[in-house]
Formats: structure tokens, C-alpha cells, sequence
């Protein structure tokens, strides 16, 4: 393969400095989990006295660069071409791995998102550094230097705190919907650092005539998320969650089970190992609550569970409950809503 970094010598650790966040984008804008890095490794780079150095790939984006400037990035470091308009792993994780031999970064943070968590797994590969993947909680030693990565495990039950103490750059990836978006500060000061990089032919793999993206489904900014489980017995069920759902101006989550049996798209899939949601109203229907669903919704204001269970495992981290079936529950409340808006545009 093309350009191995190789192994960091201990003796050379100190010259690792400053924090790379990727900022990674969607459909040519910044993305929510891209924001959320700035705002993980900003904590981190103000603790250790050290730059907050932004990392981006893409087409023409110059002023998406002032973006991130404006969130707080000390330095945005840019590759753009045509060619990397687009996410692709060998040609991103080849840019990443230049910039790393290049700036020497002490810690490297990627959202855990699909893209990132495959980019992660290659960058740390050339780098030949670990990675600490599906990071919740991310601080710095009081020395400033060894990375804190927490994360959870066994089931969610306990936080693992990983230290990577002889590679470098310390790697690890992110939770999307745990990080705070800093505050965003017009005309803040910052360099700029946009290149034209040259990727060997061979990592470019096939060229991308057109990108046709999928509507996108952005559970983690919904305000309302209606989700269902296994309770609903077959997919067709997911059909009046999108009704209650449409008519509360929400989205559908669901339960990581039937999204494994292929009831619905994964972009829906609400836990651990889905997305992690922080709306005003959750509203759970058929869904038991096993703490890798409860990691990913735990933060939500309101929760409204139904479940012909009285002692399902959701009860406990719901504010209100319905007991009861939820082919009957969920068109009662559908049509409910629908009686108050047709009666408050009489009115
Ligand atoms: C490493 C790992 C990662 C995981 N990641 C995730 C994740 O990201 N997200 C996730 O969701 N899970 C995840 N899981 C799976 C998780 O452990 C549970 O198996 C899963 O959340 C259970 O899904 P469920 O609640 O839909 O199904 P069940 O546990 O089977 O619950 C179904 C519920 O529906 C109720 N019910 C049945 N019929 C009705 C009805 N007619 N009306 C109302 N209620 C009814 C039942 O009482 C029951 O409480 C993960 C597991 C592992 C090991």
C-alpha cells in the first residue's frame, strides 16, 4: 500500500502536538457530528493549552472553512479537488495520514458516524495507531498530553477508560448527539491552510460520476422521534407510527431488532450502535428498554412509553405511560391530534 506511516519511536512523543478534529460534511455543508468534534476537542485543546486544528476534505470549501473558523477551530486544514467531493476511505484516510506525518497531531477525533468510523479504522492503520471507537466522554490527562477516552461497555452496564500512552496521534471516535456544538462566533480569527493535494491514482478507486443522496433522516436534531420496537409484531406496524409521527411534525425511530430484520432503514435505528436522539417527546411503542436502546434516547426531555407490559424496563426512564396495545393506543392518539387541528381551524 501507498505511503505507511510508520511507527512512532516513544523518544518522539513529545513532538505530538495540537488536536486534528475531522469535520466531516454532508451533501457539501458541515455536518451536525462534524460540529459536535469541534466542540469535544475545543474542551480538550484549551485544557492543554494546545491549537484546535480542523480537518476537512472536499470540493470548494473555502467558505465552509470560515464556518468552522467561526465555531472555533485555531487553524482549518483543507484538502479540495473535484475528485474528493465525495466521501471515499483510501483517498480521505491518504489526506488524513499526509496531514498527520505533516503537523504531528498529538490526539485525532472522527465522528462515530458510518463514514467515520470507517475512515477512523484506516487512518489508525496507516498511522499504525489504536482507536478508541464510540468515545460518550472525551478529556485530557492533567499534564495536558495522554487522552482520556471513555466509553461504554459490557452492555453499556460500565464506562472503559482507554489510554493510548506509545502511539501517536491518539485516536478516537465520537458518539454522534453527545458533544456540544459550540457557540458560533462571526469574524473570530483563525488561519486558513486550503490545498490541492495530489492522491496516487491507485487509492482513488472508481471515479463517482453522480452522488445522488438519499433523503436524509437527521434523528439526532428531530425534536419529536416516534419509535417502535419489537411489540409491533410485523413492518407493516411502522405504517402508523409515520402517522402519529406526521401528525406531531416528527420522525420514526425504532428498536435495533427490527431494523435488523429489515422492517425499516438503519438510519432509523435509535441505541448504542444507532444514533443517539435528545428530543422534547420520545414516544417508545413496543419497545422493552434494554440499556442499548435507553444509551441512545436517555437524554430526551419527555418520554412517553406504550407497552402492554406494566413492568417493561422503559417504565422507569419514562415520564408518562400507557399500558395498554399499541395498534389501539397509537390511532387513538393519531386520530386525537387530528380532531385538535381540524377543531383549532374552526375556531
Ligand atoms: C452490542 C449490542 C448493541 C445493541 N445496540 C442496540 C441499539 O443501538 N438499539 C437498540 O434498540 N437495541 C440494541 N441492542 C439490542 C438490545 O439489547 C435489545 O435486544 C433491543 O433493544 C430490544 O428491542 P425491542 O425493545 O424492540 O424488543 P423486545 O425487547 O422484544 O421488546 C418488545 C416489547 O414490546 C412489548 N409489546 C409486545 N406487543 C406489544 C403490543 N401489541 N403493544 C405494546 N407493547 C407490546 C413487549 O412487552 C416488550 O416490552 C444491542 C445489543 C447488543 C448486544
Amino acid at each position: 500500500m501507498v505511503g505507511i506511516i510508520n511507527a512512532v519511536p516513544p523518544e518522539n512523543l513529545d513532538e505530538y502536538k495540537n488536536v486534528f478534529v475531522f469535520i466531516e460534511l454532508r451533501n457539501g455543508q458541515l455536518s451536525r457530528p462534524g460540529l459536535e468534534m469541534i466542540g469535544a476537542g475545543m474542551n480538550i485543546a484549551r485544557k492543554a493549552n494546545e491549537k484546535l486544528i480542523g480537518v476537512m476534505i472536499g470540493d470548494d470549501i473555502s467558505k465552509l472553512a470560515e464556518e468552522a473558523g467561526a465555531y472555533g477551530c485555531d487553524i482549518v486544514l483543507g484538502a479540495e479537488g473535484k475528485e474528493l467531493k465525495e466521501f471515499k476511505t483510501m483517498p480521505y484516510s491518504y489526506i488524513i495520514g499526509e496531514f498527520i506525518q505533516e503537523f504531528k497531531p498529538n490526539i485525532l477525533l472522527i465522528p462515530a458516524t458510518r463514514n467515520g468510523r470507517d475512515l477512523a479504522s484506516r487512518v489508525a492503520v496507516r498511522s499504525k495507531a489504536g482507536v478508541t471507537a464510540d468515545c460518550t466522554e472525551l478529556d485530557i490527562d492533567m499534564n495536558g498530553r495522554i487522552l482520556l477516552a471513555k466509553r461504554p461497555t459490557y452492555g453499556e452496564s460500565t464506562l472503559a477508560e482507554i489510554l493510548c500512552k506509545k502511539h501517536r496521534p491518539q485516536m478516537a471516535t465520537a458518539r454522534p448527539g453527545i458533544f456540544k456544538i459550540p457557540d458560533r462566533e462571526e469574524g473570530r480569527k483563525f488561519q486558513k491552510d486550503i490545498r490541492k493535494m495530489k492522491v496516487p491514482a491507485e487509492m482513488m478507486g472508481k471515479e463517482i460520476i453522480e452522488f445522488i443522496p438519499k433523503k436524509s433522516l437527521d434523528l439526532t436534531a428531530a425534536k419529536i422521534v416516534v419509535s417502535g420496537g419489537l411489540g409491533l409484531s410485523k413492518p407493516q406496524g411502522f405504517q402508523i407510527l409515520d402517522e402519529l409521527a406526521n401528525q406531531l411534525g416528527g420522525v420514526v425511530g425504532a428498536s435495533r431488532p427490527t431494523v435488523d430484520l429489515g422492517w425499516i432503514e438503519r438510519d432509523h435505528q435509535v441505541g448504542q450502535t444507532g444514533q443517539s436522539v435528545r428530543p422534547d417527546l420520545y414516544i417508545a411503542a413496543g419497545i422493552s428498554g434494554k440499556i442499548q436502546h435507553i444509551m441512545g434516547m436517555k437524554l430526551s426531555k419527555n418520554v412517553i412509553s406504550i407497552n402492554t407490559d406494566p413492568n417493561a424496563e422503559i417504565n422507569q426512564y419514562s415520564d408518562y405511560i400507557i399500558n395498554d396495545d399499541l395498534y389501539k393506543a397509537i390511532p387513538a392518539l393519531t386520530e386525537e391530534i387530528k380532531k385538535r387541528k381540524e377543531a383549532k381551524k374552526a375556531d
